[in-house]
């Protein structure tokens, strides 16, 4: 079952998952276009009957920046880091039950340190708690991997399952590497949702 609408840019570009409701609203009012409908399956509304549609294309390219700054949320930051404490290593099934996944920030917060992608890290809430208001270089706790801001194709993805048409797309445009990457994403979120 397709969860979401692959948005394309003009340019083919993967843009980001769009739920269903609003691919058609941009279809409807012809913002974008039908560029893979699920097979047999259709929507209908009392004037007009439309394909459901598995990916879609803008019918205007929008710029999007080079560093596309999307807000960091756990959901994206624990993805990024694989769901592992950065600092003990542990994957989140290896956690004690009165563990969890938290936000740390490299530069606290209270030293005056921001939440962007380059300063957060994911870490078990004992680590979080051992490396309180310190600097990694204050404490000797340094992150397993520097983190860096990933590419907002891959956070739009971290969580979500593609289809077979959907990852055709993003191997078209990005290769078969990223749609790995992604692939190995999935399945971990899944393995902890599941
Ligand atoms: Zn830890």
């Amino acid at each position: 079952m397709i969860v979401g609408c692959l948005a394309l840019n003009a340019s083919f570009e993967p843009l980001t998952m769009v739920p269903l409701k609003r691919a058609l609203r941009l279809v409807i009012d012809g913002k974008a276009e039908i560029v893979e409908a699920e097979q047999g399956r259709a929507i209908r509304s009392e004037r007009l009957t439309l394909p459901r549609p598995a990916v879609i294309r803008l019918t205007r390219f929008i710029h999007v920046p080079r560093k596309f700054r999307r807000q960091v949320t756990n959901t994206f930051l624990f993805a990024r880091d694989e769901y592992r404490c950065q600092y003990c290593g542990r994957p989140a099934q290896e956690l004690k039950p009165r563990e969890a996944l938290t936000r740390d920030h490299l530069v606290p917060l209270s030293r005056g340190g921001t939440n962007e992608w380059t300063n957060v890290v994911t870490a078990c809430s004992s680590c979080n708690t051992r490396k309180s208001n310190r600097l990694p270089s204050e404490i000797g706790m340094h992150p397993l991997h520097q983190p860096v801001e990933p590419h907002f194709v891959h956070l739009s993805w971290a969580v979500r399952r593609l289809t077979p048409i959907q990852s055709r797309y993003i191997r078209m445009f990005y290769g078969a590497e990223t749609l790995h990457h992604l692939e190995v994403l999935e399945q971990r979120a899944a393995r902890r949702i599941g």
